[in-house]
């Protein structure tokens, strides 16, 4: 079964694993994944696959600190180092795989890909280099490095719209570019009516991607 990291999409978690290996040899041992780092955002994402991933980010990702096995030097691994500067290790084999996406969470999937041009348009709008992160006061640099914050949260709002039109689509389609599931041309109406109710109450602001993650796992 296919896999979405970081924007990657992976044909099967062996390729996923393969991917993340080659990174960390290509950086070796004693070195690090920080904010400046263009892999910095991708291995924020395979974190987020981690099932104790709360846990392991704690209040956000510093940078990812990545060694060699004492007993095989070509295998790989890497800690958190968390803005704290307190360290926590992760398998990033456990990243790729224990990640079992609940019903719940392949729904708000859907209703996320379907926003997700709403998101975009507002970061080409408004990111301009130099910007500052609101919260923490970082540089921002590159669009890359901007993630669009709902300030009134997404799932706050997808709450309110469930609640108000509870014959949710069971059944979705995958959606050929991203692979990602999406609604059924059958469901477009509601799909529709999703995508108004969720322009009429979503505001934004452009955080860094760590102020981001750190926000999504309050
Ligand atoms: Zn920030």
């Amino acid at each position: 079964m296919s896999l979405e990291i970081g924007g990657l999409v992976f044909a099967n978690q062996n390729l996923a694993k393969n991917h993340v290996r080659s990174i960390l040899k290509s950086i070796g041992d004693g070195g690090y994944i920080d904010k400046t780092n263009p892999f910095f955002n991708f291995f924020l994402d395979l974190v987020m696959r981690h099932p104790k991933h709360e846990e392991k980010i704690g209040k956000g990702v510093n940078r990812f600190l990545v060694y060699s096995d004492w007993a095989n030097e070509n295998c790989f691994g890497f800690d958190i180092e968390r803005i704290d500067l307190t360290k926590e290790n992760i398998s990033f084999n456990q990243c790729v795989t224990g990640h079992n996406k609940s019903e719940k969470n392949v729904v708000i999937g859907v209703f996320r890909h379907v926003i997700n041009d709403d998101i975009v348009g507002f970061k080409n709008l408004n990111f301009k280099p130099g910007m500052q992160c609101p919260l923490c006061g970082c540089i921002l640099n590159k669009k890359f490095d901007a993630h669009v914050d709902h300030i009134l949260p997404f799932k706050d709002i997808l709450a309110s719209f469930l609640k108000k039109e509870p014959n949710t689509p069971k059944v979705f389609d995958i959606d050929p570019s991203t692979k990602q599931k999406c609604f059924r041309m059958e469901d477009a109406f509601y799909a529709v009516n999703w995508i108004y109710y969720h322009r009429s109450l979503a505001t934004y602001r452009i955080l860094c991607s760590t102020c981001n993650v750190s926000r999504r796992i309050d």
